[in-house]
């Protein structure tokens, strides 16, 4: 039985803060499934839309139903779907690509210059039911359980950056401990890499950090000199591999002063605006610098539920669950600083 209204978390109004209403249950087209959601995840993208900051009054239009890291479970499907059934529990990718471009042509469907996000420019996940492409869902296999499922959106970005270079053997350096900073450090380690370092300047998120990948370093650069560092783990020059996931410009500079001639750096991170770079000593070092976007579609997820099977444990991550009536609560805890991942439950 279809209900013609939901409960979903709404932009409502071009002003701080989201509010809970009732929506119309979306209608679905031949290509698309509806979702009724269990679980989703609040992202630091949902943080700048509830702040209503430069950027998301300037990108999000109003009203729009926030959220695009979810797990559900499949309620209707569209009638060209195919390879999907009524029941079968998901995922799935927040960015509705086009199939005309270039890149998209070429299979590289995460490069698509057209591509919408979910709870950005589409209608969104913070809500009982999501309309989606059949071709963005994601099944999820029953050993991977809804919170994991609600939180692979950003793990993809962790494991999209932490892939983006070999790192069996290597020593890497990772800038940023968030959660996707602390996922990409458990993925490196699941990679085969030797030594994981992780910095930040909040101690909390260092704690955390230990706590959900224990053999990690972890430096407060304020309190510790990075050259220490290399020096402690008998590292002959520094970090082969860095993956800079905070946006900051002192902490990208550290990387590049503590990489090896010929390091390759992968950036997720994004600077609050236009910031210096000292080009010269990257140049000199030859450094190889590539930025990430989102999660290739659709090898990264591949790779991560096939970790996931394979033992890779990020579940200690999520810090607060919270029921998606106290979403209020959840917000705060993480604008604290002090969380993990949040979780809200919508079953
Ligand atoms: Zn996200």
């Amino acid at each position: 039985m279809r209900p013609n209204t939901m409960k979903a978390l709404e932009k409502s109004e071009p002003r701080e803060g989201l509010w809970m209403v009732q929506a119309p249950v979306p209608e679905i087209g031949p290509d698309e499934v509806l979702i009724r959601i269990r679980t989703t995840g609040i992202c630091g993208t949902d943080i700048h839309i509830w702040n209503w900051d430069d950027w998301a009054s300037h990108t999000v239009p109003c009203p729009m139903i926030t959220g695009h890291e979810f797990a559900g479970e499949i309620v209707e499907l569209g009638k060209d779907v195919a390879g999907l059934a009524i029941g079968q529990r998901c995922s799935g990718e927040g960015h509705l690509i086009g199939t005309d471009s270039r890149q998209s042509r070429a299979g590289k469907f995460h490069l698509d210059p057209g591509t919408r996000g979910i709870g950005v420019n589409e209608q969104g996940a913070f809500a009982q039911y999501l309309k989606l492409p059949a071709f963005n869902v994601i099944p999820l296999p029953d050993d991977i359980p809804d919170d994991i499922g609600a939180i692979l959106d950003p793990l993809g970005n962790a494991v999209h950056t932490a892939l983006s270079f070999d790192l069996l053997g290597e020593d890497v350096l990772i800038t940023g401990a968030g959660p996707i900073g602390i996922m990409a450090a458990a993925v490196a380690r699941h990679a085969g890499a030797r030594n994981v370092v992780i910095t930040d300047i909040n101690p909390d998120r260092l704690a955390l950090a230990g706590h959900v990948v224990p053999s990690l370093r972890t430096v407060n650069p304020a309190q510790e000199d990075l050259q220490d560092v290399i020096r402690d783990l008998g590292l002959k020059q520094g970090f082969d591999v860095g993956l800079e996931m905070s946006g900051s410009q002192i902490a990208l500079d550290q990387m590049v002063e503590a990489m090896v001639m010929g390091g390759r750096i992968a950036l997720l991170g994004i600077p609050p605006g236009k910031s210096p770079v000292d080009w010269s000593r990257i140049v000199f070092k030859a450094i190889t610098i590539k930025g990430v976007y989102g999660r290739e579609m659709f090898e990264t997820w591949y790779k991560m539920i096939a970790m996931l099977q394979n033992g890779l444990d990020v579940s200690r991550v999520i810090t607060h669950r919270f029921d998606a009536d106290d979403f209020a609560r959840g917000f705060a805890a993480m604008k604290s600083g002090q969380s993990g991942k949040v979780v809200l439950n919508w079953s």
